[in-house]
């Protein structure tokens, strides 16, 4: 079977022939793999920035933004069967037994470091044909979700934060009543998105849906489909080529939430100088290495300290994430039809992997799909 692999050695990326996978153990099954999303660690992993093959191997199978219809399934397996659809999490905890977080199944928050990443660190991931997989890490799809259930796994990151930002919100002044319905949480508070691509889109959706007054700021000018999606769920688009962080903050008020989804250090600095009093600020990106830029953290700090914000790093995402993630994805289909229907910029072949990998984003996401014509 086909798989799209890097090889960190010889600084390739390429369609590589493998065996199909073979159930181990009991409570195993064996998927066949529908989507592939590609993402902003995919092209760091097939430019040799990020990524770690398994120990041992001298590739790492690429793909951790999934869809998969279950195939065959083990003699322990009891929630799924042949024909259901799914989308597989990422991250799979370490082994050390005083890792409180993964004992728990919540390797999202894991201590040690030590977990590995389908696709990214230390275990092949999804893009190839077959794989098999423990049926804990799996969350059922409905069926009327095939067309965009592979974007389950990048909204989880919104899905955590917004978690936590909530639980968060709950416990501190003006504290928010925990029986408010989750359309109405976000209601009478301002929340601004820095990003425009895949991220900060469906950050955008998210927040809209919970209530919050949304706004994304991005270096994109119009026209741009993005930014027509931006308009579409309701939201307005702010261009920093024409609006200084000053001019948006006056334009906005107080700044609730910050929602940061460029991973550009200097982008994010400047925004943490315009959230307002009470807010939060929740970096999602992961910065590459850049160039030292000049900073004022006294400011920073101070204005933290005076205006009780929150700074909040989120990673990764817990089987409650990717359960929000598919009834968002619901919601968003059901309240914008038109919109949901654009976010798939195409399905393309394996073999245009490397290049789109690589090239300028085109469209909002693109998926590798084995067989372009399911
Ligand atoms: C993935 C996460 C992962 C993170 C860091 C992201 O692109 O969606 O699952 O934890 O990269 O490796």
């Amino acid at each position: 079977m086909k798989a799209v692999a890097v090889l960190p050695g010889s600084h390739e990326v390429k369609v590589i022939e493998q065996e199909v996978p073979r159930l181990a153990e009991p409570d195993q099954v064996t998927m066949r793999m529908l989507d592939i999303g590609i993402c902003g660690t995919d092209k760091e992993i097939c430019s040799f920035e990020y990524g770690t093959p398994p120990p041992g191997d001298d590739h790492l199978v690429i793909g951790h933004e999934s869809l998969a219809e279950i195939v065959q399934v083990g003699p322990a397996v009891e929630h799924f069967q042949p024909g259901d659809l799914v989308v597989p999490s990422v991250r799979r905890p370490c082994p050390h037994p005083g890792c409180l977080s993964c004992r728990s199944e919540q390797q999202d928050y894991c201590y040690t470091g030590d977990f590995s990443e389908r696709g990214i660190k230390e275990a092949h991931g999804y893009m190839t044909e077959y794989v098999v997989e423990r049926e804990r890490y799996l969350n059922v799809v409905p069926a009327g979700l095939r067309e965009i259930a592979v974007l389950a796994e990048p909204l989880t990151i919104a899905e955590k934060a917004i978690a936590q930002i909530f639980w968060m919100m709950q416990h501190r002044p003006p504290w928010l009543d925990p029986q408010t319905p989750s359309e109405e949480r976000g209601r009478g508070l301002s929340a601004l998105v820095l990003g425009v691509g895949p991220v900060g889109l469906l950050g955008a959706m998210t927040l809209a849906t919970a209530g919050f007054t949304t706004y994304v700021y991005s270096r994109e000018v119009p026209p741009s489909p993005r930014i027509d999606l931006v308009s579409a769920i309701g939201a307005t688009y702010v261009s920093s080529q024409t609006t200084t962080f000053a001019e948006l903050a006056a334009q906005i008020g107080n700044i609730d939430l910050i929602y940061e989804a460029v991973g550009h250090s200097h982008f994010a600095l400047q925004a943490l100088q315009v959230l307002g009093t009470n807010g939060i600020f929740v970096l999602t990106g992961v910065p590459g290495l850049q160039a030292f830029i000049e900073a004022d953290p006294a400011h920073t700090m101070r204005n933290m300290v005076l205006k009780n914000q929150i700074l909040l790093g989120t990673v990764n995402a817990g089987l409650e994430a990717f359960a929000a993630a598919l009834r968002d994805l619901e919601a968003f289909r059901r309240r914008w039809p038109a919109v949901v229907r654009t976010l798939i910029a195409g399905r393309y072949p394996p073999e245009q992997a490397p290049d789109l990998i690589l090239g300028r984003p085109t469209g909002i996401k693109s998926v590798i799909a084995f067989d372009v014509s399911s």
